[in-house]
């Protein structure tokens, strides 16, 4: 498998990092205190350096190449849509956007049969929220502590992790709960069970409080994954559900991250039975070679939306590249069996793996995850699970894991870390061997993790 650099080359790459340096701006970053790596190709499950050092990429970009980089089908499927119709407005039916959007909605659960196409997750988000507001006449919207839904405006309001505080702009309509996690309990709970109930009346206290008839949505991700991969507790999306119809109240699922084979079927609600009014999704829609997210919309909440129009949309909307690469890649998808590959190298491969590794180090305090969508939390002790740095720690505070990370990439492998969590995130259609190498890698940084215990 070519899979190798080429030969490598440190001045072209010099020359990379000088222009980035000088003149792109990134995310989430203070500009002067990075040191973006110059990325000279990838391939599959890898991607390599100028230097000629090659990474297992176990974040997959920003866990959205599911099928890899580079698929051969894909990019040839994107050739050859750009010699036929590179573009096209919106307001057109043309045969790209039309054969994803039916693609996509055959596969999306109950009766999620209409597609509105963003360029990404948070766009996806912002038009969840508002097509919620439009159809109930309500305008609050409830959503969870540790999650991520996007940062446009309304995505980074919802958004409960720490990254919200400094771009919040007063949370504008925004409610936020305690969603389930038992490792950390917001409700002290020593069982799923119990984790469960407790969670569910949470919920409904919060909805006494802030008047059932005012809310417009509650918008969960099925499965939050950048706050930590917290699989919920059997019946919880389904009390969720529940709770929505007795109160008239959208059910909003995001499946941005856990959706389109990452947990190892088509979408994370697939696992619960549970079928949302509208659901998000972008990222492993087309693996992200062309960027693209959309809204999959209920039948009663499209029905609004028939006679009066809908006050939204983007330039971009259902581009004809990104929809070719979506309809090309989700028959990779199948062809290939991409999403049983997952499932099943959770089960037989990466989560037996990472338990065992759990087993060998004490700085690991508890593994959690399915599919290719695992995560690994760093403790100082595991019995008071204290995290292996503070919540929300930079500089100095955060060198253990700083230290874990650079292990990692010492070691061939490219880690996903958001604070005290690294997450295990290959392509879905990783290979036995590379889920193994992965687990090697994951092994010698986790000793040096281990010496912060
Ligand atoms: N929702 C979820 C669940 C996500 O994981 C993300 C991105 N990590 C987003 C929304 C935002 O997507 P984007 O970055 O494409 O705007």
């Amino acid at each position: 498998h070519p899979r190798h650099a080429d030969a490598a080359d440190p001045a072209a790459g010099a020359a990379v990092k000088a222009a980035d340096r000088a003149h792109v701006f990134h995310s989430w970053s203070a500009q002067g205190l990075i040191d973006p790596l110059a990325v000279a190709g990838a391939e599959g499950a890898y991607f390599w350096d100028y230097d000629g050092n090659r990474y297992l990429d176990f974040t997959s970009g920003l866990v959205y190449t599911n099928i890899g980089y580079q698929h051969p089908t894909v990019v040839a499927a994107i050739q050859e849509q750009a010699g036929k119709m590179t573009t096209f407005a919106p307001a057109f039916a043309i045969e790209s956007r039309s054969e994803a959007a039916r693609l996509i909605a055959e596969r999306t659960p109950g009766d999620l049969d209409k597609i509105f196409f963003t360029n990404g997750g948070a766009e996806a988000v912002e038009n969840a929220v508002r097509m919620a507001r439009l159809h109930t006449g309500r305008t609050k919207v409830l959503s969870a502590y540790r999650s991520y839904h996007g940062a446009t405006s309304t995505a980074i309001n919802l958004t409960g992790d720490p990254r919200r505080w400094a771009s919040d702009n007063g949370s504008a309509g925004v409610v936020r709960f305690w969603a389930p996690f038992l490792y950390r309990s917001p409700f002290y709970a020593e069982t799923e069970a119990e984790e469960c109930a407790r969670a569910l009346q949470h919920l409904q206290d919060t909805l006494a409080y802030e008047g059932p008839s005012t809310i417009a949505a509650i918008i969960l991700e099925t499965i939050p994954g950048t706050a930590g991969i917290m699989t919920p507790p059997p019946g919880y999306l389904a009390g969720v559900r529940e709770i929505c119809d007795r109160y008239g109240i959208v059910f909003v699922l995001d499946e941005v991250m856990a959706g389109f084979g990452r947990t190892g079927k088509w979408f994370a609600a697939d696992h619960f039975d549970v079928v949302p009014d509208l659901m998000t999704f972008a990222k492993g829609v087309n693996s992200g070679y062309v960027p693209l997210g959309g809204v999959a919309i209920s039948a009663e909440i499209a029905a609004t939306f028939d006679t009066r129009p809908y006050p939204g949309g983007l330039t971009y909307s259902g581009h004809p590249l990104a929809c070719a690469a979506a309809i090309a890649t989700i028959h990779v998808m199948e062809g290939e069996k991409v999403i049983e590959n997952a499932a099943r190298i959770g089960e037989t491969v990466l989560g037996p793996g990472l338990r065992e590794l759990a087993e060998n180090h004490p700085s690991v305090g508890e593994v959690r995850g399915l599919g290719a969508f695992w995560a690994l939390e760093l403790v100082r002790n595991k019995e008071t699970r204290e995290p292996l740095v503070p919540y929300n720690a930079t500089g100095a505070d955060n060198a253990p894991m700083a230290a874990f990370g650079a292990a990692a990439k010492k070691n061939g492998l490219w880690p996903f870390i958001n604070m005290n969590r690294t997450h295990a995130v290959p392509a879905c259609n990783v290979t036995e061997a590379e889920a193994k190498e992965g687990l090697a890698a994951l092994d010698a940084a986790l000793s040096v993790a281990d010496e912060h215990t």
